[in-house]
């Protein structure tokens, strides 16, 4: 992933010699929803934007000292999420804006700064958790569960616990819904 971000920033270099910096500024504008890519912090593409784990990676974007601005894309937001975005917006107090574009390249969000910080990763891979665990109730599984996570998302499991005594005392079952459980595996 790190040699594709060089590898795109060198042929946009060479880009930028070849055909002159407007017109690859004007490209670049429609990527990054009316941004320069110099100026890009993070951005989310159209199916990253709407994970919780999206929603944090444009939090730790806006933790940035130089974040200043968060811009989704307006045509492909849902008020759902839009909420969500606004909400962290103002919890940073940094600008938000909602960008009308009808480009197919367009990213879903980008967190921008006032000026030029050249990073040469702005695409981040979101640490997604299986879909079991994505809609887990609450943190607290059966030790099935627990030990299927900590196989498939290891970087993940220290979210998670392992349920105990008081809680199966207190009528606690597995964050995992019943029907989600393993075929013929009993939950304990
Ligand atoms: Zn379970």
């Amino acid at each position: 992933m790190k040699d594709q971000n060089q590898k795109s920033e060198l042929e946009q270099t060479v880009q930028r010699g070849l055909y002159g910096p407007p017109k690859i500024k004007g490209e670049e504008k429609k990527v990054y929803l009316g941004e320069f890519r110099e100026r890009v912090i993070v951005a989310l593409d159209l199916e990253e934007v709407f994970y919780d784990e999206g929603v944090a990676v444009a939090e730790d974007a806006l933790k940035d000292p130089m974040a200043h601005r968060l811009v989704v894309n307006h045509n492909k937001m849902t008020s759902t999420w839009t909420k969500k975005y606004m909400g962290l917006a103002q919890e940073y107090k940094k600008e938000y804006k909602s960008f009308h574009t009808e480009a197919e390249e367009a990213m879903g969000l980008v967190v921008v700064s006032k000026e030029a910080v050249n990073r040469e990763n702005i695409r981040v891979k979101l640490r997604l958790l299986p879909d079991k665990f994505q809609h887990a109730e609450h943190k607290k599984l059966c030790s099935d569960c627990l030990k299927e996570l900590q196989e498939l998302a290891p970087d993940r499991a220290d979210e998670f616990q392992k349920l105990g005594f008081t809680d199966r005392l207190l009528g606690r079952s597995c964050g995992v819904p019943e029907e989600e459980h393993g075929k013929g595996k009993k939950k304990d």
